[in-house]
């Protein structure tokens, strides 16, 4: 199928087969612990994490490896084949559907598959693109779980923002069973944004070497803790023109855009401009920006 095409690797996968002609490709390198385990495309229109998880499979392929780590790069196959978030074959969106059900849904025997791999692990990865244009960020429950917070500050990803904790998604199911995980957003969903997909790789080949897993000595990395992202939509319908770019530390009241001859929009808070939309005609009530406000621990 596709995958092989997709993948310039002569690793070959271990294959679960779910029904005719659709299975799941998890490819294993190394062995023993820590065990990490990435996914990416659960949603399949968002391409950049696809091909994050592609190139560091690449990589790794070629290193010696203290640990093992999964890859799953294609985790929807019918919603990537058709780059849609959803499931063509059912409706389901993947990640509301956690832990899955093997007697289910075509969706949902594809996240009882996964998570059978899932619980195996010491560190669960999940890559995924934000419909907007943002910075990469980490999305946690590093508030209600410690060893979530330690594992999402040794990412290296600068930016950790809070999880609303919605129920079914991977990581939320992980994190309440215990297992360290957490989501990364990248720019790039419906095409592949080199920039965000060489950032987020090199930032996790550092992780890699953090653990151990890869030799090398690894960067010190800081990052910054933030509470849930405050949604901001648009006041009114027209062609909406951002005026800051994200990852902008704004205040009460800093401009983040305008609908062009009409309202303009402040933010309600201070903090950080996680993700803003681009020019775009938008209607009332649409969402426009995201903004997270600065937490100490
Ligand atoms: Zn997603």
């Amino acid at each position: 199928m596709y995958h092989h095409m997709l993948i310039g690797t002569n690793i070959e996968p271990e294959v679960s087969r779910i029904e005719n002609g659709l299975s799941l490709h998890f490819y294993k390198l190394g062995e023993g612990k820590p065990r990490i385990f990435i996914t990416s495309g659960i949603h399949g229109d968002e391409q950049t994490g696809v091909y994050v998880a592609e190139d560091l499979l690449q990589r790794l392929g070629k290193m010696e490896l203290f640990g093992s780590i999964t890859i799953l790069p294609v985790a929807n196959p019918p919603a990537f084949r058709c780059k849609t978030r959803i499931s063509p074959l059912d409706g389901l969106d993947l990640n509301r559907v956690f832990p899955g059900n093997s007697e289910g849904t075509v969706t949902e025997r594809l996240a009882a598959e996964i998570w059978e791999q899932a619980r195996q692990a010491d560190y669960i990865i999940d890559l995924h693109c934000c419909e907007y244009d943002c910075v990469p960020y980490v999305l946690a429950l590093h508030r209600e779980f410690s060893y979530v917070r330690t594992f999402s500050y040794k990412l290296g990803i600068p930016h950790i923002i809070e999880s609303t904790g919605l129920r079914g998604q991977l990581f939320v199911e992980a994190s309440h069973e215990g297992i360290p995980a957490v989501i990364i957003e990248m720019r790039g969903s419906r095409y592949i944004d080199l920039q965000s997909a060489v950032q987020v790789r090199e930032v996790l080949l550092n992780f890699l070497t953090t653990l151990g897993l890869v030799q090398g000595r690894a960067l010190e990395s800081k990052s910054e803790f933030y509470g849930r992202i405050t949604e901001i939509k648009s006041p009114a319908n027209g062609v909406f023109i951002p005026k800051l770019l994200c990852g902008a530390e704004v205040n009460e009241e800093t401009l983040l855009g305008e609908i062009r001859g009409g309202s303009k929009i402040h933010s309600p808070i201070s903090g950080l401009l996680v993700y803003i939309e681009k020019p775009a005609y938008v209607f009332k009530g649409d969402k426009v920006a995201g903004v997270a406000a600065k937490l100490k621990y």
